[in-house]
């Protein structure tokens, strides 16, 4: 995997398994508008982490990066070895939940030929960041780059994606919401068991500073509906005294430890 580790989470019955599939090296500036004093001068490294959920007749993916597209400075491994090098069985998850449509979080789900990685799933991505079998303009362009699509358009043809209503049920413990901003269709995923709450936030934060001043947003972001989607998620999780982990941020954040928690 990555120079990050992997991290194991109790959330009541279930534990969450943080996957540091890939890793982003490059200037933050490029991605702030230029007086965002906050973001660090230089070449940053941050993980691309997926989530894995699982439990008692529960094993969600959610996003997967593709370790050899994304590397550290280690050997790049396969993601079916990386799965089980954590414990996890990939042919037992039963549902892939795509955060949204950006290179980073859904190349790992099939191979350059066109194989699903996980054949016996159903992937789930929102309407919103697909067009006609195809990832939609407003998704692409958001990313500041192109992003090659050819992952979901394998899952596409296969009948193995989902959109919208056509998504089957989650495990009642795994829900998805809306939060509109770094792409039209971005969602966060939220996971309840025993009383305790983990949120995981995709790219609803990139780098901590943006946590610290939820004005700052990336130059691809749509500012208003991206800061609106911040709030309100914020706030559902103080309300539910919640964690949270976003895709790029190696830290867990917790709202009962102020110190370590945004205000
Ligand atoms: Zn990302």
């Amino acid at each position: 995997m990555t120079r990050w580790p992997v991290q194991k989470i109790r959330v009541g019955a279930l534990t969450a398994t943080v996957l540091p599939l890939g890793e982003i090296s490059d200037s933050l500036r490029d991605w702030f508008a230029p007086e965002a004093q906050a973001v660090p001068d230089g070449v940053s490294h941050l993980p691309v982490n997926a989530l894995h959920v699982g439990g008692p007749g529960v094993s969600v993916l959610i996003d997967a990066c593709d370790p050899a597209l994304y590397r550290g400075e280690g050997q790049a491994t396969e993601i079916g070895p990386c799965l089980k090098m954590a414990g996890i069985d990939p042919a037992g998850i039963t549902h892939v939940i795509v955060t949204h449509g950006h290179h980073d979080h859904f190349c790992g789900l099939a191979d350059p030929r066109g194989e699903p990685t996980f054949p016996f799933a159903r992937h789930i991505l929102s309407p919103l960041d697909w067009g006609d079998g195809t990832l939609t303009a407003e998704a692409q362009r958001a990313d500041g780059k192109a992003a090659d699509p050819a992952a979901l358009e394998h899952l596409f043809r296969l009948g193995l994606l989902d959109l919208g209503d056509s998504a089957p049920p989650l495990p009642p413990e795994i829900s998805l919401i809306d939060t509109p901003g770094e792409t039209p269709g971005h969602r966060v995923v939220r996971i309840a068991s025993g009383g305790e709450v983990l949120f995981f936030l995709a790219d609803l934060f990139h780098v901590r500073a943006e946590i610290d001043d939820p004005n700052l947003c990336p130059i691809w972001a749509d500012d208003t509906a991206l800061k609106a989607s911040r709030t309100r998620i914020m706030a559902a999780i103080r309300n539910e005294t919640a964690r949270f982990l976003c895709s790029h941020i190696p830290d867990l954040f917790s709202t009962a430890h102020r110190s370590n928690a945004p205000s």
